[in-house]
């Protein structure tokens, strides 16, 4: 049993049928959590945890991720981590400086590669791909909060937006985020966590039945199914509409505003025509806009001039009529903005 690696009530039921109390269970998830320790036999010295349990937790020590290089931007102080899994496959983590003082949040990958094959990302032209494991993306929190620890600054938000669509993983991506959260775990605060999708329907709606307290995410690459299918090509089997309309179930259900993030391509996507198609599609659906300029390193799509996305935000505004956001997309010159995570670089 390994406790990065365990579905909300696994450990306390593991503990339970080795006649432990859920104490005991929140004990073995602090150790790792709060003081990183993997080796069980210093959880029994350290956490009053019998001893009877140690040869029952996993291989020992438990496993990690290789480290394998960190690139820090000297222009948005963005730091890229890259790791390999134990079959020599590269994933990598964002950390991201926020406007807070010293607060940080960190983008982790819960793919290797990504099946979608959105036009403008390095992750859909990775050839390997894989699900990460629970334990995979709990480890990329654990050595990246270490390193953050280190430079004196604190964790306080997680967004799975690094390689991957995290609906394609659901079960292991939710896992990982309960450990986030748990105040005997990750203690990140449920509002502070994001989970993005680039709209698989019947994922939307699970998410949303299960009454998850983390943000969601939507990415909609275009208003349009015609240009939807250029940019974002598998998610484009459902049509834009029905990703809007389970976006709207989720916001309603939830009372709460979802995010619609939108990649601006210049000469794409950002004309008067896409937003007014966007304000139709929208309508009263409580959301908030966030404007991605694109980053595509091969030179096939440009971003926008600041006119242009101006423009495009002026006109959003007219036909939308509620909050547009510029996300700022850092880390372009270490390869770690949207879109260029590739285990390269
Ligand atoms: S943008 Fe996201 S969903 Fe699309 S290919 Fe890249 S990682 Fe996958």
């Amino acid at each position: 049993m390994d406790p990065r690696d365990a579905r909300p009530g696994e450990l306390e039921a593991w503990a339970a049928e080795r006649g432990c109390d859920a104490g005991v269970a929140r004990r073995l998830l602090s150790a790792v959590f709060k003081e990183g320790v993997l080796d069980p036999s210093r959880w029994m010295a350290e956490s009053q945890i019998p001893r009877r349990l140690a040869g029952d937790v996993g291989p020992i020590p438990l496993p990690r991720l290789t480290p394998d290089g960190s690139v820090a931007s000297p222009v948005d102080g963005f730091q890229k981590l890259r790791f390999r899994t134990a079959e020599g496959l590269a994933l990598e983590t964002v950390l991201i400086p926020l406007h807070k003082e010293g607060a940080v949040s960190l983008c982790l990958s819960s793919q290797v590669g990504c099946a979608m094959g959105c036009t403008f990302c390095a992750t859909a032209r990775m050839t390997t791909r894989r699900n990460l494991r629970t334990w995979e993306i709990v480890d990329q929190f654990l050595q990246a909060r270490a390193i953050v620890h280190g430079q004196g600054r604190r964790v306080t938000g997680a967004v799975f937006m690094g390689m991957g669509e995290p609906f394609l993983n659901y079960d292991n991506v939710l896992a990982a985020a309960d450990l986030l959260r748990c105040s005997s775990a990750g203690s990140v605060a449920a509002k502070a966590i994001t989970i993005s999708t680039v709209g698989l329907v019947p994922e939307i709606d699970r998410y949303t039945r299960e009454g998850h307290r983390y943000r969601l995410a939507v990415s909609l690459g275009a208003a349009t199914d015609a240009k939807r299918k250029e940019l974002v090509p598998v998610a484009a089997r459902w049509p834009v509409a029905d990703v809007v309309a389970a976006a709207r179930r989720y916001a309603l259900a939830r009372r709460t505003r979802v995010t619609l993030a939108y990649v601006c391509i210049s000469g794409v996507n950002v004309g008067e025509d896409d937003a007014r198609a966007l304000g139709e599609l929208i309508g009263d659906t409580p959301v908030r806009v966030d404007l991605i300029e694109v980053t595509d390193p091969t030179g096939r799509y440009r971003p926008p001039s600041i006119e242009e996305l101006q423009d495009f935000r002026d006109a959003l505004t007219r036909h939308v009529g509620q909050p547009i956001v510029r996300r700022y997309s850092g880390g372009k010159d270490i390869q770690a903005a949207c879109g260029t995570l590739a285990g390269a670089g």
